[in-house]
């Protein structure tokens, strides 16, 4: 085992490969505030990569309703079971208890399970008994009562710094390229032995019992490299993604060389405001949430970590915080990449990497008051004519 740094856990940990970061690092943000669990983007997904035979029970992007809805069944409370640490051991930011590379029994190279095919049969089953009181009495799901919280959770693969499908592969079939830190499998490579499905504690290495390959989310990256954001992105209906290019090498740069002028820099670095998602796996995901504000605070730093407090708190004035509210803005506004952007009196623009502007948003919507009469019959408009 190497020790590799991981920022997300304020600390060095165990891996099987030496640190090897890209020189720019793809990244999805996802603002759970806005999430309408509509689908669109499963299903952009689904029609694009993943319409075929053995792709069935297959969602290489999901929607999950929490608390209680998985895909695939309990993934996340069997992982942190693996773990033993239910309960939380951050002690500020640092994490103390184990990762999945860590504490590791004779000849186990990674804390993993394998789903049983049952296990994706039923996409978010348990979605609906977050949305109120459980009572037990026609509840799917029996267990202790909570008060009436759920959010909607879109996933999809975290191409990890540290990824826990590569490091499991004994074939060596899955790679992160060097240009952009998408984690692809070579699929003339794979002998289909599963390790990556059970190795990826997010549950997002998929097995297709057609192919008899390992197959998993590919960033789009025929339009990435086109300079385009993916089409979960692009298809999303409540506007909540933003997709781009963060410093893959946070943690050895200094403050003067994150790049403030970066969305996704400036609200993952700089502003801290959007968290990974189950930081203590230690595979170092790439995507980042903006957290629910009305959910269990408790909940939330068992997702999230240790920045909840701050983030929510941020999100709350985002209203008055207007170099923040132009970064939030940009979420959903366009399919081109923002290289860097600028807030400009009220607006808030998007530039490409040749700093070319290809995006402008109000921070507030014009508003127009449309007469109630003609004013020459005096017949009440029910439009605009
Ligand atoms: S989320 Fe899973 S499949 Fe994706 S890179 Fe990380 S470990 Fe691999
Ligand atoms: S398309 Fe957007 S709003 Fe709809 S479920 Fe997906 S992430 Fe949520």
């Amino acid at each position: 085992m190497a020790k590799v740094r991981n920022w997300q856990l304020g600390r060095e940990m165990d891996y099987p490969y030496e640190e090897n970061r890209p020189g720019r690092q793809v990244s999805m943000l996802f603002d759970l505030n806005k999430c309408i669990a509509c689908q669109s983007c499963t299903m952009a997904c689904k029609t694009t990569w993943t319409a075929g035979k053995g792709q069935e029970t297959i969602f290489w992007n999901n929607v999950e309703s929490k608390p209680y809805g998985f895909y695939p069944l309990a993934w996340d409370v069997k992982v942190l079971a693996l773990l033993g640490e239910q309960a939380q051991p951050w002690s500020g930011n640092k994490y103390n208890g184990t990762t999945i590379f860590e504490d590791l029994g004779m000849n186990q190279r990674i804390k993993g399970y394998l789903p049983d095919e049952m296990d994706y049969a039923h996409p978010n089953l348990g979605e609906d008994e977050c949305l109120k009181i459980l009572d037990g009495e026609g509840d799917y799901i029996k267990g202790p009562t909570h008060k009436n919280w759920g959010f909607f959770f879109p996933r999809i693969c975290n191409h990890c710094t540290f990824p826990g499908c590569l490091a499991a592969c004994p074939r060596k079939a899955i790679y992160k390229r060097q240009e952009d830190g998408i984690v692809l499998i070579d699929a003339s490579r794979c002998r289909g032995y599963r390790e990556c499905v059970a190795a990826c504690p997010y549950k997002k290495s998929f097995y297709n019992d057609t192919t008899r390959t390992g197959e998993k989310c590919i960033s789009c990256y025929p339009k990435v490299e086109a300079g385009l954001m993916t089409q979960c992105v692009t298809q999303c209906i409540g506007k909540i993604r933003l997709f781009g290019f963060k410093s893959a090498d946070y943690d050895k740069i200094t403050s003067k060389q994150v790049r403030e002028n970066n969305p996704i820099d400036f609200l993952v670095h700089v502003r801290k405001i959007a968290l990974p998602i189950y930081p203590q796996f230690g595979t170092e995901p790439n995507n980042m949430y903006l957290p629910p504000v009305h959910v269990n605070p408790d909940f939330l730093a068992q997702v999230f970590g240790p920045g909840v407090e701050n983030s929510i708190k941020q999100y709350r004035n985002a209203g008055k915080d207007k170099e923040l509210l132009a970064a939030l803005l940009l979420f959903g506004t366009t399919e081109r990449i923002c290289d860097t952007f600028k807030l400009e009196g009220n607006e808030t623009v998007g530039y490409d990497p040749q700093g070319k502007e290809i995006i402008r948003v109000p921070l507030t919507e014009p508003v127009y008051i449309r007469q109630v009469k003609n004013l020459k019959t005096g017949a009440f408009l029910t439009n605009n004519s």
